[in-house]
């Protein structure tokens, strides 16, 4: 089934490998293998390879940096297309469109594009300092933190839709809501987003990445542990939201282990993987923490992070 699109990958010198595995590409490193893995570091490349894929009927799925995502034990029967823009070279996938907005390649890393913030002046976006990934599996999941989500900032973007065309819509097509859009389970692709910002001084926009990832590093487990962050939503009682990783801790969870996976002591909304963790380990912990909270406190605590099957579903 994948035989014409991998000749054609080889002539176009485009990187790929067959029955790869998935979990060293995850920030949580559970998965399996998948049938074809190929990795697209501009947004010309990653458009070209999906009219490909596409066409072809192949049943496909983009993540960036995988950090918010597992995959199933076994194979799954998908090509998976890692966009993720190539920092090495000398062009910066960024660009201003005028003083209050800018365009950048949705496989640019969050650390990338701040860093260009910080240099060029443009605020607003400090709130994705320290959250791992690209800006485009951040807009997918309408990522955020400190009070600001993707939702807040994004204007607009470029996408191939699942009939292979290039469109470009506004937000509303985003149907943002709370660690959620349409391109978080659907199957159009982002080639690039259009940001609003606002104009600040260089050196402000440096010390609030500065002091977010610093209350990060005193507040999260070490970015060295395998996670893939918050793993439940917060839920809202009684209309407020709250924090599931509080709940879990007062349920008395924190360190609760099931194979190589446990409850980080730092952060009960945290799972670590200690390195052997399944899929199948990561299903078990998720439904005990989640029966256990609701015997002990009523609560339902509901999945953020998403979960691959193995035909390359996600749910
Ligand atoms: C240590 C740690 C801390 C974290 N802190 C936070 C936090 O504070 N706030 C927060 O919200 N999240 C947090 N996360 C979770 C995660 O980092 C974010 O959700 C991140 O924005 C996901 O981006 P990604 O590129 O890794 O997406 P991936 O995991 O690769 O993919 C996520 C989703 O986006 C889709 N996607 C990715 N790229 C594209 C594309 N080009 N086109 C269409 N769909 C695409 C994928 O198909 C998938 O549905 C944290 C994770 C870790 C490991």
């Amino acid at each position: 089934m994948f035989a014409p699109l991998v000749a054609w990958l080889r002539q176009q010198q485009i990187t790929f490998s067959e029955n790869a595995a998935i979990g060293p590409h995850l920030y949580f490193k559970i998965g399996g293998t998948v049938s074809l893995l190929v990795t697209c570091n501009a947004a010309a490349q990653l458009a070209a390879v999906m009219k490909k894929v596409i066409a072809g009927r192949l049943p496909y799925l983009v993540i960036g940096g995988g950090s918010n995502i597992a995959f199933f034990d076994g194979l799954t029967r998908v090509v998976v297309v890692l966009a993720q823009a190539d920092s090495s070279g000398s062009a910066v996938p960024i660009r201003l469109l005028d003083d209050r907005s800018l365009t950048v390649e949705s496989g640019v890393r969050n650390q990338q594009l701040l860093s260009w913030c910080a240099a060029t002046g443009a605020g607003g976006l400090e709130f994705l300092s320290g959250i791992p990934g690209t800006i485009g599996g951040a807009a997918a999941v309408n990522a955020g933190a400190f009070g600001c989500s993707m939702a807040d900032v994004l204007s607009g973007a470029d996408i191939i839709d699942a009939q292979g065309k290039v469109r470009t819509v506004d937000s509303g097509h985003f149907g943002f809501a709370y660690r959620d859009s349409s391109f978080k389970f659907g199957s159009d692709v982002l080639l690039s987003l259009r940001l609003k910002f606002s104009p600040v001084d260089e050196g402000l926009i440096s010390k609030k990445i500065r002091d977010n990832l610093e209350y990060r590093l005193a507040h999260h487990p070490s970015y060295r542990q395998a996670s893939a962050g918050c793993f439940f939503k917060n839920p809202l009682l009684r209309g407020v939201k709250s924090s599931a990783g509080k709940i879990i801790e007062e349920c008395g969870l924190k360190n609760m282990t099931v194979g190589g996976l446990s409850v980080a002591g730092e952060h009960g909304n945290f799972l670590l993987n200690h390195g052997n963790a399944s899929f199948k380990d990561l299903q078990c912990l998720e439904k005990k923490i989640q029966s256990a909270v609701a015997a002990r406190s009523g609560v339902v605590l509901e999945r953020e992070v998403i979960y691959v099957a193995a035909d390359g579903s996600k749910y």
